[in-house]
């Protein structure tokens, strides 16, 4: 068992919990990679966990005193939402905070995108006792979130929860450079009673804790789809541009390979493209639109590309009766495409298993 988290041992597969190379077998005290790593370099690493290990987890948050705190990446809301979170935790109340509002363009009003925060949750069935945006990589709203922690979590200990990939550790690695905690930061072996323990135990000043629980991979993600360069491509990671088009009915457009937005009916309107800045983005004429994806995919069209397109799902179609009004039409993990005008029908695209989904726009 490793000496730090307590996860059983094993040498096979790296990115599974209890990862360990062989050649630190020999070491006296025996401790997994990513605790090695989270001592040494104080740098939290992903593992996978499977459903039953995470059930688990979730379970035991329920049996605990504490705060817990719901991260979120706010440019993937249901793509990173760690669903059934409430039935698991119990009396204890939940923070939710929304990370990376860095990648929103800086029209848009905090407090607009927090009243629409709350109303998701609510939707969502969760009962946060409050609300934060921030972002873990610029520090925008980090102090406020630690303030926040402090003053919801009434001296006890602290989990902090997330799926992969919403910014769960570089928010843990920035709240611990921030406290200081860096230089005498010490993995204890958690005290939860009776289980096997996979959380990340950091001591806070007044005896108190602060657990990562390990993030669970959503399989529905974009980001599992494509290696890793594409990735670069695909997740933004600076401030949203928005690339505006005003579209005539049976006009299309492409986000790279990706998926497709087609504008099958309707007045002439306007459709803005909310994605990184960085993925080609390309109108066509929807009678031409099927053939240039056959011919131009991985090429014109990417990512995906090379080696990712064999195991690349085929795009999926589903219509959409759009009202009257501002839509956001949703690509799980790629971002968004808003239509505001008198009424549309349009046709979504996306890889089979990602998720397209409706709103009320958000700005
Ligand atoms: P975890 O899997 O939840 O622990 O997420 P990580 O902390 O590893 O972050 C996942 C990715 O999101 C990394 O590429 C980070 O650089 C990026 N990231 C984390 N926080 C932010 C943020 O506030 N803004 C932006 N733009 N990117 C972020």
């Amino acid at each position: 068992m490793c000496a730090g988290c307590g996860v059983k041992i094993q040498t096979e597969d790296k990115n599974k919990a209890g990862y360990t190379p062989s050649s630190a077998l020999e070491r006296e005290i025996l401790i997994c990679q990513r605790c090695f790593r989270l001592k040494h370099y104080n740098e939290v690493q992903d593992v996978s966990l499977t459903d039953d290990d995470f059930l688990r987890i979730l379970n035991e948050l329920g049996n605990k005193k504490g705060l817990v705190v719901k991260i979120v990446d706010i440019f993937d809301f249901d793509g990173s939402w760690l669903n059934g979170l409430q039935r698991y935790v119990g009396q204890n109340p939940i923070l939710l905070v929304g990370n990376k509002v860095d990648l929103l363009p800086k029209s848009v009003k905090r407090q607009k995108v927090i009243q629409w925060m709350k109303k998701a949750a609510k939707d969502k069935g969760l009962k946060p006792v409050d609300v934060h945006l921030m972002s873990a990589e610029t520090g925008e709203g980090v102090l406020e979130a630690a303030d926040l922690i402090e003053s919801y979590r009434n001296q006890g200990d602290v989990f902090v929860a997330g799926c992969t990939n919403t910014g769960k550790s570089t928010f843990i690695n920035r709240l611990l450079k921030e406290f200081g905690a860096a230089e005498d930061l010490m993995i204890t072996t958690s005290n939860i009673p009776g289980t096997t323990l996979d959380m990340i135990d950091v001591p806070l000043d007044d005896g108190a804790s602060l657990y990562d629980t390990p993030g669970i991979i959503n399989p529905h993600q974009m980001a599992h789809l494509v290696g890793a360069s594409s990735l670069k491509v695909m997740m933004p990671r600076k401030e949203v541009k928005p690339k505006i088009f005003q579209l005539s009915s049976e006009q299309s457009i492409f986000f790279a390979g990706l998926g497709r937005v087609d504008f099958l009916k309707g007045e002439r309107q306007s459709f803005v493209v909310y994605m990184s800045n960085d993925l080609y983005i390309h109108r066509t004429k929807l009678e031409k639109a099927d053939h240039l994806y056959e011919t131009q995919l991985g090429d014109q069209l990417a990512p995906p590309t090379g080696d990712e397109l064999t195991e690349f799902p085929a795009l999926k179609r589903k219509e959409w009766k759009v009202e009257a009004g501002k839509f956001d039409i949703v690509y799980s993990g790629l971002g968004w495409v808003t239509i505001d005008g008198p009424g549309a029908i349009v046709a979504s695209y996306a890889p089979v298993g990602v998720e397209v989904t409706i709103r009320p726009s958000i700005f």
